[in-house]
């Protein structure tokens, strides 16, 4: 009887719930049922408690949730929203992913508080206008790491809810992707063309564009779908890769590799990318899980990696733009 009932449960799930359906950004319907969790699990679905959550194993959850089938197990399904926020207190296949990130967002809003603090106690009034200019910058670059790491914890905390809300926070996780390359690009053309205003500003209504572009895509019926996770790595690897243009602009402006800025900036745009393409490495090959299925299940997979690495790479992004800003308080342009 109850082997019946799991085979039901199953049909159901995977049944009705196709994962390849197409979405838009605008497909906005609220969705306050427990989803089919009844079906899963009667107590879950009146619960808030977390120890009334139920984990499942990769063969047994709906396939919208099937995005990695070397995570063996570990997995919330259907819960209500009450106890998708309470399971952030429930060691599962989503915690590090979860945790990485809040923890960014709070190392990021910490940086600002207290950066800004130290700008509103600094009293310069003979270059308040140049330097406000530059504290808003790295500030701007700050909040949208926040976002980023904001948008980004709550896709994993709650993608588990049910089929549309999983679309819904996929398509706030990829905003924050492109908002957190936004807050990459601004406050670095700002200080790499401090001398160069027309170019500065051309570039950065050209980094406009493409977040712009980026975000207009999501409106494609076809971009949340699963066959469409490559186009996408590609989209977000193009518009992160396009950095190379202006920075070798940069050098050039500069005068050359041996220019005083060029020398003691260029070191940390290779240490920039070169942790992007190890993050987009894990993302990309699903490493080490594919060579340990199961094994790294709840700690150690691709995506906490990715996770990792990405906060890492937005601290180191913007401790390198506070270094050039001191670079550019202590040598002005020249003409
Ligand atoms: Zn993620």
């Amino acid at each position: 009887m109850a082997s019946s009932t799991r085979d039901r449960s199953k049909m159901l799930l995977n049944g009705q719930l196709a994962s390849d359906r197409t979405y838009t950004v605008l497909d906005i319907e609220v969705d306050n049922q427990c989803g089919l969790n009844h079906i899963l699990s009667q107590t879950a679905c009146s619960s808030t408690r977390v120890s009334d959550v139920t984990l499942y194993r990769y063969e047994d959850v709906p396939n919208f949730l099937r995005g990695n089938p070397y995570i063996k197990k570990g997995y919330r399904a259907y819960l209500p929203a009450s106890q998708c926020f309470s399971s952030l207190f429930l060691w599962s296949n989503e915690t590090i992913n979860i945790w990485s990130h809040l923890l960014g967002c709070i190392i990021f809003f910490v940086a600002m508080c207290v950066e800004n603090m130290a700008r509103f106690l600094q009293t310069s009034p003979t270059s308040q206008t140049s330097q406000l200019t530059d504290h808003i910058y790295l500030t701007t670059g700050l909040l949208c790491y926040q976002t980023c790491m904001i948008l980004s914890a709550g896709y994993h905390i709650f993608y588990c809810h049910s089929e549309k809300a999983s679309k819904r926070w996929l398509a706030m996780d990829l905003t924050g992707i492109s908002i957190g390359l936004i807050g990459c690009y601004l406050p670095a053309v700002h200080l790499a063309f401090y001398c160069h205003q027309v170019w500065r500003d051309l570039y950065i209504l050209v980094v406009c564009c493409l977040a712009a572009v980026t975000l207009g895509l999501q409106f494609h019926p076809r971009y949340f779908t699963n066959s469409w996770n490559t186009t996408r790595m590609v989209l977000y690897s193009c518009v992160a890769g396009y950095g190379v243009m202006p920075a070798l602009h940069w050098i050039y402006l500069s005068g050359g590799v041996h220019a005083e800025v060029v020398q003691f900036f260029y070191a940390k745009i290779i240490v920039v990318y070169l942790l992007l393409i190890l993050a987009l490495f894990f993302y990309a090959t699903k490493f080490p899980e594919c060579m340990f299925p199961g094994r790294v299940d709840y700690i150690g997979s691709s995506h906490q990696w990715w996770h990792l690495i990405v906060v890492i790479a937005f601290l180191y992004w913007h401790i390198a733009g506070k270094d050039m800003l001191e670079y550019r308080m202590r040598v002005p342009c020249h003409s």
